[in-house]
């Protein structure tokens, strides 16, 4: 494996059986706060992305709006917010899905996106792959012209990429 991507692996902090018993969290502020995996970061996602048009990076509360925001200003792209009900001001579409426990919801704001934009949804990490399938399939809502998928960890064993139809791109930074 390359350097770059050992460095952010030794860096990452697994915390056992959090929130809840027998969950491996992987904590990503361990990463955010060493300034030379931060810059790792922003540089190997302005990598995956920049000749690619986009003009929208699109993130996932919460943890998409950390890296989110930097990867839009590196690509000259805006930020959009997708975020659980009650929080968005305007008026929104929503998209509902279904969780170990119950049902969850996702909103954007209805006027986010239009026809042109090519889009990258960005989340910290891909688990079972609920989240971020909802969230495209609310993007898609919104008729953008292309749609990139893109985390930073992907929990290989749980198999969440098969989620994903083969016309999005998912693309991760450290796959474990
Ligand atoms: P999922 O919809 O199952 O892919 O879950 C993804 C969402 O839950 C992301 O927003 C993650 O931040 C969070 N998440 C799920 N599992 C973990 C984990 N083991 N460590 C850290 N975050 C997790």
């Amino acid at each position: 494996m390359d350097k770059n991507k050992e460095k952010l692996i030794r860096s990452l902090r697994n915390i056992p059986d959090f929130p809840i018993p027998g969950v491996q969290f992987k904590d990503v502020t361990t990463l955010f706060k060493d300034p030379e995996c931060l810059q790792l970061l922003s540089d190997m996602m302005y990598e995956m992305y920049k000749d690619k048009g986009i003009t929208k990076v699109i993130g996932i509360e919460s943890r998409g709006f950390i890296m989110g925001p930097i990867l839009a200003t590196r690509l000259n792209a805006g930020f959009i917010p997708i975020r659980k009900p009650g929080k968005l001001p305007a008026e929104v579409i929503e998209e509902s899905y279904s969780k170990e426990y119950g049902t969850d919801a996702i909103q954007i704001h209805k006027d986010a996106l239009n026809e042109n934009d090519v889009v990258v949804l960005h989340d910290d990490l891909l688990a079972t792959g609920g989240t971020m399938k909802a969230a495209c399939n609310l993007v898609r809502k919104l008729s953008p012209k292309k749609v990139y998928v893109n985390f930073i960890i992907e929990l290989k064993e749980l198999h969440g990429i098969d989620i994903f139809d083969k016309d999005t791109e998912v693309e991760t930074i450290l796959s474990i």
